[in-house]
């Protein structure tokens, strides 16, 4: 914990480098693998998951001010709360908190992630608070410690601090990089219209669980772990799975289709990213992931279609 501020203090946090105005960059997540363990008793599943960052960014602009407020626009603009169940706010008094300095800065949100979409967008948006602020405010915690604030906001906000590929145990906060050289994965990401509550999918989940009516988990990670280290999308392909694809197809069969049409354009798989709704592709290369935008685009099966490579860094100022 950094001492506690007081009037004064600005000149000091300025030789420490805080300043006027930052901007974050920070990436969605999709899980490559994701197994989904029984229920624990706080009331989180206990899950083994392979996260992974893609291209696709939202962004936050932290300015020095007077009092704490947020702005937005793009994605989910009017439908998502401003107030303090904001992660962005959250995330910002946290941090305010644990180095003693006042939660002071005019915060704007450029959001291209959907809204409760599977991709941890709102995970993604308190990564990249706590990010500016550290740096807004000239706090200087490093990244293990903002860490240990960001496990306490959401069990995907640590992994978005990374980014990279990462597995990911606990409830998802316990994050320990992937080691494999560096490979550009191609992936197509289809949009659906309107979001997915992740607490109904897991209990969805749970509910064909308990019937008999959900297919055998998925299991540990070593064959992705194996594909990820050999760089061969094909082999990749074969080794993705997500355990609550059976639940979000059951609250959402429409994406079958979805799924359905990707894979006949030419993508090596489809995947119901997290908790959905949004489906994510792996392609062999740029060239058939355009082709394969383009063919999700012309069967009208989904809001929005991006291009987005992966693995990329997570929160950073830009
Ligand atoms: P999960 O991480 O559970 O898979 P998701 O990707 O499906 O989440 P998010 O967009 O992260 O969905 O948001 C889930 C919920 O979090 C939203 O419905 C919203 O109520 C809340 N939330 C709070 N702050 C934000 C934010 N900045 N952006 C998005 N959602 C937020």
């Amino acid at each position: 914990m950094t001492e506690a501020w007081r009037p004064g203090d600005d000149d000091e946090r300025s030789r420490r480098g805080a300043r006027g105005s930052v901007k974050v960059r920070v990436p969605a997540k999709v899980n490559l693998r994701l197994a989904v363990g029984p229920l624990r008793p706080d009331g989180y599943h206990e899950i083994s998951t392979v996260y992974h960052a893609i291209g696709l960014y939202d962004e936050l602009t932290a300015r020095r001010a007077d009092t704490l407020t947020l702005t937005m626009d793009g994605e989910g603009t009017g439908e998502l709360a401003l107030d303090d169940s904001n992660l962005v706010l959250r995330a910002a008094r946290a941090l305010a908190t644990h180095a003693r300095v006042p939660a002071h800065a005019r915060l704007h949100l450029r959001k291209a992630i959907p809204l409760a979409g599977g991709l941890a967008g709102g995970s993604a948006d308190a990564a990249a608070a706590l990010v500016a602020c550290d740096e807004l405010w000239g706090i200087g915690l490093s990244r293990d410690e903002l860490a240990v604030l960001a496990a306490d906001l959401g069990s995907d906000v640590p992994f978005l601090l990374h980014g990279g590929t990462a597995v990911g145990t606990g409830r998802g906060e316990s994050v320990s990089p992937v080691l494999a050289r560096p490979t550009t994965w191609h992936w197509v990401v289809a949009v659906a219209d309107g979001g997915l509550s992740t607490p109904q999918v897991y209990a969805e989940l749970d509910r064909l669980r308990a019937a008999g009516a959900a297919p055998p988990p998925v299991g540990p990670a070593d064959e992705l772990l194996t594909a990820l280290r050999q760089r061969d999308p094909q082999v990749l392909a074969g080794a993705l799975g997500n355990d609550l694809q059976p639940a979000a197809l059951s609250l959402r069969p429409a994406l079958t289709k979805v799924l359905d049409a990707g894979v006949a354009a030419g993508a090596l798989a489809g995947l119901v990213s997290g908790s959905g709704p949004t489906c994510v592709f792996l392609t062999p290369d740029a060239g058939t992931a355009q082709a394969v935008a383009q063919a999700l685009e012309a069967a009208d099966v989904c809001r929005a279609v991006h291009l987005a490579n992966g693995a990329v860094v997570g929160a950073r100022l830009v």
